[in-house]
């Protein structure tokens, strides 16, 4: 009998489901609280906020293609700062209320974690104008090769 799994289209994009218990086991404590718990790590402590390595910045979590380096800018907020994501699926969003006021969460569209946020209109010089403010220890850079 053959069990192998159909191979999925690139264009369908795989859920990736853990329990509580396997994302503790898969990540570190201070990945779990961001990731799992969408705590924010504090500003210019993160690996990436000030990187301009070329490459492709996927989900800590699951390794899923979030964002690339072209559209990464200098925000100078201490996270590292895109205009847009990789693709219109890759993330999704969700209203937060959490600290009084309403903004816009950004989660892994494949794994649910937690990256950041998103922001509009502040006027950075940018095809969007939005800033996808995101947290470092979500995401693993992924150096182009030369
Ligand atoms: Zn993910």
């Amino acid at each position: 009998m053959d069990t192998t799994p159909t191979p999925t289209p690139d264009s369908a994009r795989e859920k990736v489901r853990r329990s509580d218990a396997e994302w503790r086991d898969q990540l570190s404590p201070d990945e779990y609280r961001v990731l799992r718990e969408a705590s924010t790590e504090r500003a210019f402590t993160g690996e990436y906020w000030d990187t301009h390595t070329k490459g492709s910045y996927r989900c800590r979590a699951c390794g899923a293609e979030l964002f690339t380096s072209r559209e990464k800018f200098d925000s100078h907020c201490g996270w590292p700062s895109f205009w847009a994501p990789l693709a219109d699926d890759a993330v999704v969003y969700l209203r937060d209320r959490a600290l009084g006021m309403e903004r816009i969460e950004v989660r892994c569209a494949a794994c649910d974690s937690h990256l950041g946020h998103v922001f509009e209109g502040e006027g950075y010089d940018t095809p969007t104008d939005q800033r996808y403010c995101i947290n470092s220890i979500s995401l693993t850079l992924v150096p182009d090769e030369d």
